[in-house]
């Protein structure tokens, strides 16, 4: 009989290579010229189980752009700083729209639907950068970072931000809204500076899925036992996820997938299989609603194969 450890090993390794032969690959995000550049062939895959064990099939070393997949960390940040009030700057709403609307900010008088548009992940990113420079705040996110996914290597992509912080007329434009409504409390230039960064870091599947660990049980890191945050934070972390983490396809990735999800223009995910596993994929090429194509077809086939769906096996 297969253990379980050995099921996950080869679930995983089919998948990777199912993923290396499919032709339907997305389109990379272009509007950030840096990320334009990378290669859609890519793919990495990586799972870590209750007990540590990893599983991990193509490109799962390979660094890539978090971008925002960044902001399930700041908001974990941000509640660990600000508690519950942080749910007076932003809602934990679906939104239904685009991942940069400014049309819904216009209706909600600059009151972001949820954390993970960008509008709410500026608002959240102006409430870490309050009282601190932005050098502070940064080296604050980067080293939650390291220390989640223990591994200090972890670094900032400067060529990528500085990419970002030449072409983010839109974000810019989500921040001086918010501004003018009293939503932001710093420069407007120093927030979106920290959250053009923090949305830079370069993180490998391997660890990605290692700093998504608390999620998976309940707030605490199994193997350390340290606690990152209380058990029901954990949990409201990963319901917002599953409402909000894929922008106006997160209804179609709760459908397909089953699992709370972040995903990034960089064509990353991280998934939560509470109690079960934390999950990275990274396939560069994105869908319309610029979440990750193949990442998302990949988790489905986990998620189908090892009965992990949090709606039932
Ligand atoms: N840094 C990107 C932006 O602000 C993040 C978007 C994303 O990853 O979905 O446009």
């Amino acid at each position: 009989m297969e253990s379980p450890t050995a099921k996950l090993d080869r679930v995983v390794k089919e998948i990777a290579d199912e993923m290396r032969q499919r032709p339907d690959r997305g389109e990379v995000a272009s509007y950030i010229p840096e990320l334009a550049r990378v290669d859609a062939s890519r793919f990495g895959l990586v799972v870590i189980d209750a007990d540590g064990h990893v599983a991990a099939g193509g490109d799962s070393e390979t660094p890539f752009s978090i971008q925002s997949i960044s902001k399930v960390f700041t908001l974990t940040l941000a509640l660990g700083k600000a508690g519950d009030r942080l749910w007076q700057r932003v809602g934990r709403e679906p939104s239904g729209s685009a991942f940069n609307s400014i049309v819904q900010l216009e209706y909600e008088r600059g009151i972001p639907r949820n954390p993970f548009i960008n509008a709410g992940a500026i608002a959240i990113t102006d409430l870490i950068l309050s009282g601190h420079q932005p050098r502070e705040a940064l080296g604050e996110i980067l080293r939650f970072m390291q220390f989640l996914a223990d591994d200090d290597s972890i670094t900032i992509d400067e060529a990528v931000a500085a990419s970002e912080q030449r072409t983010g007329f839109r974000n810019a434009a989500l921040a001086n809204y918010m501004k003018s409504f009293g939503v932001l409390s710093n420069p407007v230039e120093h927030t979106l500076g920290v959250y053009f960064h923090h949305c830079a870091i370069a993180m490998s599947c391997r660890q990605l899925a290692m700093a998504g660990r608390f999620l998976a049980h309940a707030g605490r890191n199994p193997a350390t036992g340290l606690t990152v945050v209380q058990k029901e934070r954990a949990l409201r972390i990963n319901s917002v996820m599953l409402m909000c983490g894929h922008y106006d396809g997160s209804g179609e990735f709760a459908y397909r997938v089953g699992l709370p999800g972040k995903s990034g223009v960089g064509g990353g995910i991280l998934a939560i299989a509470p109690g079960k596993a934390s999950i990275a994929v990274w396939a560069p090429g994105l869908d319309a609603n610029g979440n990750s194509h193949l990442g998302r077809v990949a988790l489905e086939a986990l998620t189908k194969r090892m009965g992990w769906s949090i709606f039932g096996a």
